[in-house]
């Protein structure tokens, strides 16, 4: 691993790529500071080492050029508290201003750069962009895990200019070695949850993991597609036709690699996609005619609980139900439970993605986790088995 820890970073101007794509409101202000918090860690490493700090980032979805609204600026005071010293700000990632700022710069010192996307060229991985940005600094340091599947100029393609000089800042550091712990090592039985709106998101990653599972659980609307296969009534319930083949033979495919794979037993149904809709418990393969499964029963909580508490390792990525209602968010909850229970009595547990994340916090159970991953979809990349450009780029 090419980490931060071993390199000497006296008199040396490191960039690094960070994800501070933080949701602000009507007046700029951030609303959820997460992933800023996420990378002080590694910037006041470096500025300990005797290192002068650039900072470069995207945030929000420009379209083209700059937007008052997507401008890092805003994040400025918040990350200079958090730092407790001053951070300068380049109104343009590139350009003059950017190059005499940042030869300017002293050792300890910190440097913003303006919104990378408000360039086209970082977006399209454009090299004559990223060369530019390169030539900012003597280090590349990339700690943007949330932005790792993507081969963009700052986080791909900018590792071209420094051969030796690249490195994973602590939060790539540790999602890596998360991810590596439960896909090559995992001690048994190893458990994956998994759940959300739809099998199409992630058929690679089932398909990956039922090489290295002991326990397959589903859940979720994507359940319904499984159930189905299997010949149940699943009523008007989320189901994708065409991957019912594909569910079957994940069905085989389990039963040929011993997997276990349990599908809830029951299910919560609505008579509409409302939380105050009438509901009612029923076998998840007898949903009467025009009711839809929202989340799943009482005795799949059981089961699917039971299971997990007696696993070893753990992966959850997606809800069990429509959770954002809370007639609906029961079955998430009890698994987001079993899962810290699990881990108390010494299980390993990997939570992931956007919906599952946001259960374990609203819950309160995020340091009763193993490790909450900060990136959904270069997570789920990282577990179907894909090579991440933005690790590759470091590695390589
Ligand atoms: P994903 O982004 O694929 O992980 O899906 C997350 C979404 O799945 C959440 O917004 C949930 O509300 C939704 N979801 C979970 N269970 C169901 C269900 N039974 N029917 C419809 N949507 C669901």
């Amino acid at each position: 691993m090419k980490s931060i820890d071993n390199y000497n970073f006296e008199g040396k101007k490191a960039i690094i790529r960070v994800d501070f794509n933080v949701p602000l409101n009507d007046e700029y202000k951030i609303t959820d500071s997460t992933r800023i918090d996420a990378a002080i860690p590694t910037i006041k490493k470096i500025l300990e080492k005797g290192g002068a700090v650039i900072l470069m980032s995207h945030l929000g979805r420009p379209k083209s050029g700059p937007e008052e609204k997507f401008s890092l600026k805003h994040v400025i005071p918040y990350l200079s508290e958090q730092l407790g010293q001053e951070v300068k700000f380049a109104s343009d990632c590139i350009g003059e201003e950017a190059e005499s700022m940042t030869s300017a710069l002293q050792n300890g010192e910190v440097l913003l750069l303006e919104n990378l996307r408000f360039h086209k060229e970082e977006k399209g991985g454009d090299e004559a962009f990223a060369k530019k940005l390169a030539g900012l600094a003597d280090v590349y340091v990339n700690d943007a895990f949330g932005t790792a599947h993507r081969a963009h100029a700052s986080t791909a393609v900018i590792a071209r200019f420094f051969p030796e000089e690249k490195l994973f800042g602590y939060i790539m550091e540790n999602e890596i070695k998360n991810m590596d712990k439960v896909l090559e090592d995992p001690r048994k039985p190893f458990t994956a949850i998994l759940g959300g709106a739809k099998v199409s998101g992630k058929v690679e990653v089932i398909e990956n993991l039922i090489d290295k599972v002991d326990n397959l659980i589903i859940g979720g609307g994507m359940m319904f597609t499984f159930i189905k296969a299997l010949g149940g009534n699943v009523g008007k319930s989320l189901v994708e036709e065409d991957l019912i083949d594909l569910a079957n033979e994940v069905i085989a495919k389990a039963r040929e690699k011993d997997v276990t794979l349990y599908l809830p037993k029951d299910t919560i149904a609505a008579s509409e996609f409302d939380n105050d809709a009438e509901r009612k418990q029923t076998p998840s393969h007898n949903i009467p005619e025009g009711w839809m499964g929202l989340d799943i029963g009482e005795e799949a909580i059981k089961t699917f609980s039971e299971v997990i508490r007696d696993s070893k390792t753990i992966l959850w990525n997606g809800p069990m139900g429509v959770f954002e209602k809370p007639n609906f968010a029961k079955g998430t909850k009890a698994i987001a439970e079993a899962i810290a229970d699990a881990t108390e009595k010494g299980a390993y547990s990997l939570v992931g993605g956007g919906d599952s994340v946001a259960a374990i916090k609203q819950m309160g159970l995020a340091d009763k986790i193993s490790y909450v991953s900060t990136g959904g979809g270069a997570m789920l990349e990282y577990i179907e088995g894909k090579q991440l450009p933005g690790v590759e780029a470091i590695r390589g």
